[in-house]
């Protein structure tokens, strides 16, 4: 039996003040970002009596979409957060604490502090670890010298400081391996960017870069067209193969270790003006420890019922899992609604019906008020929400991404509205 909630008290009106846990909650959500927090309503939508916590020890809660817009001078870093204890759902309890180890053996989580929480089922969304530290002097050299990163809310505002600064030179975007959260926007920030020197006419003068380990623009091949062609129209020179490793602040170089075209490595360092930094990324360190990582790191889980592969009663979602789709806020609003369904089944001992497509989104900015609206599922089928031509660059797609998307986010998905506007597999034609 599940002992009794404690109830939640509210501290002001529509927030809710951390609580001691209690002993076993049917359902344990690690983590109250987009996913843990989005699950967890859904839950309580589905079955109000349900008793539910989220461990989470953070108190602000971002909306990491626009943390582009924000580099890219459009919003303030304050539109893009949220105090955490306003999002949590009402009768759900909120534990501030970090989850430190697993026992699905035991049903049972193990907190920093050596406090253990039981669980009938246990949903699994940390995010995803940013490895700053494996590049070289990176840490220290971000936020002064023209070093900045979107992938950080303290960091995204001095991405702005740079780019409003900057008059003429060397400007250079890096992408590590994959995966990474939004695959996109290593180079969504990189076209805000030249598209502001396009305007203020100082596009001749500088010299814009992406650096990328991968060799190709995007992972899905229908929108590399449209991408090549942001790149053409601003002058973007591309390097592929090339991966950060060491960045110096005060001399303003960056290494990169670069495989020519032979295959043959070698070291390239270059000057820079001003570098834009995606980390390399990889599973939280106390995921790819624990009993719930598969051989990648990631919470293993079955790609369509997000159910893990050897716990029954343990379900992930979100940038933490194994699932081969883009780590996108997108894909948790789809995956959200599966294993909600799926973990209320497994708790009354019914199949699981619920499946996942691998949807994922990603608006590609590629100029100011113009975005390319790439939505995709496993294995690179195209499944836009509309009729139109997902390659073609909208203005209204613009207005998607900088108004609807903050608002559905905040104002339906995390509060466990299931919203779809029925994205489809559907086929374009070649040019576009
Ligand atoms: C620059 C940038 C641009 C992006 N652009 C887009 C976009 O345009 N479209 C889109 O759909 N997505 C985009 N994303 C990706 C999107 O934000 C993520 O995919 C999404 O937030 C993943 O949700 P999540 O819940 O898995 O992880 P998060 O939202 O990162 O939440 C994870 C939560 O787990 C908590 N946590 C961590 N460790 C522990 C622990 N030990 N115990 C308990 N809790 C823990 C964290 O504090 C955090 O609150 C972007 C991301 C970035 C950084």
């Amino acid at each position: 039996m599940d002992t009794p909630l404690p109830r939640n008290q509210a501290d002001t009106p529509g927030e809710r003040a951390s609580v001691q846990p209690s002993e076993r909650y049917a359902v344990l959500i690690i983590g109250g970002g987009a996913a843990g927090i989005t699950v967890a309503a859904e839950l309580r939508r589905h079955r109000p009596g349900l008793s539910v916590a989220i461990v989470e020890p953070s108190e602000t809660h971002s909306y990491q979409p626009g943390w582009t817009l924000v580099g890219g001078g459009v919003f303030t870093l304050a539109q893009t957060q949220k105090r955490e204890g306003g999002l949590i759902p009402p009768g759900v309890t909120w534990i501030k604490q970090k989850a430190a180890t697993f026992h699905p053996d035991e049903n049972a989580v193990e907190f920093a502090d050596g406090r253990r929480v039981g669980y009938q089922m246990l949903v699994v969304c940390p995010g995803l670890q940013l490895d700053w530290d494996k590049v070289q002097g990176l840490r220290e050299a971000l936020g002064r010298n023209g070093v900045c990163s979107n992938y950080a809310a303290r960091y995204a505002e001095y991405t702005w400081e740079c780019i409003n600064a900057f008059r003429g030179g060397t400007a250079l975007f890096t992408q590590p391996a994959m995966p990474i959260k939004c695959a996109g926007a290593p180079q969504k920030i990189m076209y805000l960017m030249a598209d502001r020197l396009r305007i203020r006419r100082r596009l001749a003068q500088c010299s814009v870069e992406f650096l990328l380990v991968g060799d190709a623009l995007f992972g899905v091949p229908f929108f590399v067209p449209p991408l090549q062609r942001a790149v053409d129209r601003y002058g973007i020179k591309v390097h592929y193969k090339h991966e950060l490793k060491a960045v110096d602040g005060p001399a303003r170089t960056a290494l990169f270790a670069a495989k020519g075209p032979d295959g043959e490595a070698r070291e390239v360092t270059r000057r820079f003006d001003m570098i834009h930094v995606t980390p390399p990324q990889s599973a939280p360190d106390f995921i790819k420890q624990s009993p719930l990582a598969g051989a990648a790191g990631w919470v293993d889980v079955d790609p369509a019922t997000m159910r893990h592969t050897k716990y029954a009663n343990v379900f992930s979602l979100g940038d933490a899992c194994s699932a081969p789709n883009a780590k996108t806020a997108a894909a948790v609003r789809m995956q959200a609604p599966v294993v909600t369904r799926n973990l209320l089944a497994a708790l009354d001992g019914h199949e699981l019906t619920a499946a996942y497509d691998g949807y994922g989104s990603c608006p590609l900015t590629v100029a100011l008020g113009k975005v390319v609206l790439a939505e995709f599922a496993y294995g690179g089928k195209v499944t836009p929400s509309f009729k139109l031509d997902p390659r073609r660059p909208r203005r209204a797609a613009w207005q998607l991404k900088t108004k609807f998307l903050p608002f559905l986010y905040w104002n339906m998905m995390l509060r466990g509205s299931e919203f779809d506007v029925g994205h489809q597999e559907r086929q374009f034609a070649d040019a576009a």
